[in-house]
C-alpha cells in the first residue's frame, strides 16, 4: 500500500499489519519516504499508539534495517547491555560499559529456564562478559552518549561490526553510534523524533532502544528507566508502562531483559556538560565521583 493510505490507517487510529510497517521500516531506510511522511507517521503513532504485536514488528524491522552483529561462539551469554532511557546528567554507560568489562566477575547466565536475572559463577575458565553498545546521541533535553565521548579528541564512535568485534576482544566493552551499516532506521527516525515533538512515545522509544540491542544479538540486558521532571516520563506510572513494554517486546526478542525505574528529578552527580560528565566517569572508574552515580552504576552492574 502507498505511504499516505498508510499514514491515514494509523491516524484514524486503525492497526498496522507487519507487512504494512516492514513496508514503511524500508521507505525509511531505502529513502523513499520523505521527510514530511516520516514525521506524519510518527506523530500518528504518537498520538494513536501501537499494541505490542505492532510494537515488536516495528522493533523487528528496524533491527534489520542495517546489518546485525555475529559474535564468537565463545562468547555465548556473555554479550551483556544496558541502555537507559536519558536524563540530565545521565552519563552511567561511560562508567558501567569499562567497569562490566574490567570486573573479572567473570558471569554466565543461568542455563535455560533459570531466574531472569541471577547468575552463576562458572568455571574459572569462563571468558569475560563482553559489552557491545549501540548508543544514540541527545534526543529533547536529554544528553547522548555518543556526544559526551566525543568530547575525547579523537574518539571516533562511527565503528565497523569488524572493528567492534577487534575492540570487544581486546578491551571488552565498545560503545558506538547507529550508522549506514547498524540500525540506519533508527538514526533517521531518532533525529526526526527530536524535532517532532514525537520523542514520548512508549512504542517509538520500545522500537528505537531494542532495535539496537537486537541487532547487538545480545544475551542479557538491563535497562535504566527514568522518570521525574528532567526525564522522558514525568511520573512513575508512565516509566512503568515503558519499562512493560521493554520488558516484553526485549523478552520476545529472545533478549533476557530486566528494567530499573530510577528517579531523574535532578541532574545525575554534579557535571551537566560533555566533557564534565567525560571527567566525573573517571573519578567513578577511580573510586570517587558522586554517591548517586556510584549507586546506579553499582544497582545496574
Ligand atoms: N534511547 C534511545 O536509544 N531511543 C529512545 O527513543 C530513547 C532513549
Amino acid at each position: 500500500k502507498p505511504l499516505p493510505t498508510l499514514i491515514r490507517k494509523k491516524r484514524d487510529g486503525e492497526r498496522l499489519e507487519d507487512a504494512e510497517i516492514r513496508s514503511f521500516v524500508r521507505g525509511v531506510t531505502e529513502g523513499t519516504a520523505q521527510q514530511g511522511q516520516i514525521g506524519a507517521m510518527l506523530m500518528a503513532i504518537r498520538l494513536q499508539g501501537m499494541d505490542a504485536g505492532e510494537t515488536l514488528a516495528l522493533t523487528q524491522a528496524m533491527a534489520v534495517s542495517g546489518r546485525v552483529l555475529a559474535w564468537p561462539p565463545a562468547w555465548h551469554g556473555l554479550v551483556v547491555d544496558k541502555h537507559s532511557t536519558g536524563g540530565v546528567g545521565d552519563k552511567v554507560s561511560l562508567a558501567l560499559a569499562p567497569a562490566l568489562a574490567a570486573c573479572g566477575c567473570k558471569v554466565r547466565g543461568t542455563p535455560e529456564g533459570g531466574r531472569a536475572g541471577r547468575l552463576r559463577v562458572p568455571a574459572p575458565t569462563c571468558a569475560h562478559p563482553q559489552v557491545p553498545m549501540i548508543s544514540g546521541r541527545g534526543l529533547g533535553h536529554t544528553g547522548g552518549t555518543l556526544d559526551k565521548l566525543e568530547a575525547i579528541p579523537g574518539f571516533r564512535v562511527s565503528q565497523s561490526p569488524e572493528e567492534m568485534c577487534s575492540i570487544l576482544e581486546r578491551v571488552g566493552c565498545c560503545i558506538v553510534g547507529q550508522s549506514e551499516e547498524l540500525v540506519p532506521a533508527d538514526r533517521v527516525l531518532y533525529g526526526l523524533r527530536d524535532v517532532t515533538a514525537t520523542v514520548d512515545s512508549v512504542p517509538l522509544i520500545t522500537a528505537s532502544i531494542l532495535s539496537k540491542k537486537a541487532a547487538e544479538q545480545l544475551s542479557a540486558l538491563v535497562l535504566d528507566v527514568k522518570f521525574g521532571g528532567a526525564a522522558l516520563f514525568p511520573t512513575q506510572e508512565s516509566a512503568r508502562e515503558l519499562a512493560r513494554s521493554l520488558v516484553e517486546v526485549g523478552t520476545h526478542l529472545g533478549i533476557r531483559t530486566v528494567a530499573v525505574l530510577s528517579r531523574m528529578d535532578q541532574p545525575l552527580g554534579r557535571a551537566v556538560g560533555n566533557a564534565l560528565e567525560v571527567l566525573e566517569c573517571l573519578e567513578c572508574l577511580d573510586g570517587g565521583g558522586p554517591p548517586d552515580l556510584r549507586q546506579l552504576v553499582t544497582t545496574l552492574g
